[in-house]
């Protein structure tokens, strides 16, 4: 990898962990179900970026995590969700009034996160936003889904929508299909060009273009996107 793509992804990702910071002061500090040890939500169907897959590997070891599983991943991979648009490409979709390509339902019953061990997530520091903007206020294996307040998840989107954008250049996709194809890709740089996404399963990152705020939340979410734009997200 030259040194100029190097010090672009450090940038890249020193902007990724302070988004991640800037999310982490919004989360309620109270009021939810989550706690240590509760892992119904660690399964095989985390999606993240390349440059989230990137920032991971540089700091945990979860390629050798992976390598250990590898009977298991390779039976389970047909059971893993694998998204069939990115939230930018969604946004744009439905901002023109058109039907975004169906989703594939992630099976809630597909399998724990290979990152998972005694029920504690190993890269906890590293884990990716997908995982960050999971809360629940009543316990997700009671309810059988995370019970969130309907600003949280615009919120998140918005977050979602940024960390993609971070990366137009990248891909998005599985947990675990990200995490191979940047180990296999041989230098330990994400995946590089479209061609490259599909080669690997993974879906072509967009640029932000239109946000996915609702009406009822554009006033009460106005300061945050001006942080946001203040510091140079968008
Ligand atoms: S989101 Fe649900 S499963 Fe995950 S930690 Fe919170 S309560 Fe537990
Ligand atoms: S990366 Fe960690 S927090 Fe995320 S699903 Fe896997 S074990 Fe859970």
């Amino acid at each position: 990898m030259g040194l100029q793509k190097k010090d672009l992804l450090k940038e890249k990702v020193r902007l990724l962990e302070a988004l991640y910071r800037r999310f982490e002061d919004f989360l309620p500090s109270g009021g939810t179900a989550c706690r240590k040890g509760c892992d119904t939500c660690c399964t095989l169907n985390v999606t993240i970026t390349t440059l989230e897959g990137y920032s991971l590997l540089k700091k945990t070891d979860a390629v050798k995590v992976l390598e250990k599983q590898e009977s298991r991943l390779r039976a389970e991979a047909h059971n893993r969700y694998r998204p069939r648009t990115t939230i930018n490409e969604w946004a744009e979709v439905c901002a023109a009034g058109e039907a975004p390509a169906e989703e594939a339902t992630p099976d809630p019953g597909s399998g724990s996160c290979p990152l998972l061990k005694e029920r504690l997530c190993t890269v906890y520091p590293a884990r990716p936003f997908g995982c960050r903007c999971m809360v629940s206020k009543r316990c997700c294996a009671e309810t059988g889904f995370a019970d969130m307040e309907d600003f949280h998840v615009t919120v998140s989107t918005v977050f979602q929508q940024l960390v993609e954008h971070l990366d137009a250049d990248g891909c998005t996709g599985n947990l675990v299909d990200v995490l191979l194809a940047i180990s296999r890709n041989g230098d330990s740089a994400p995946p590089g060009s479209s061609d490259d996404c599909r080669a690997f399963r993974l879906l072509p990152n967009r640029p932000l273009s239109v946000l996915m705020v609702p009406p009822e939340h554009r006033e009460r979410i106005a300061p945050l996107l001006a942080e946001l734009r203040s510091i140079g997200y968008r």
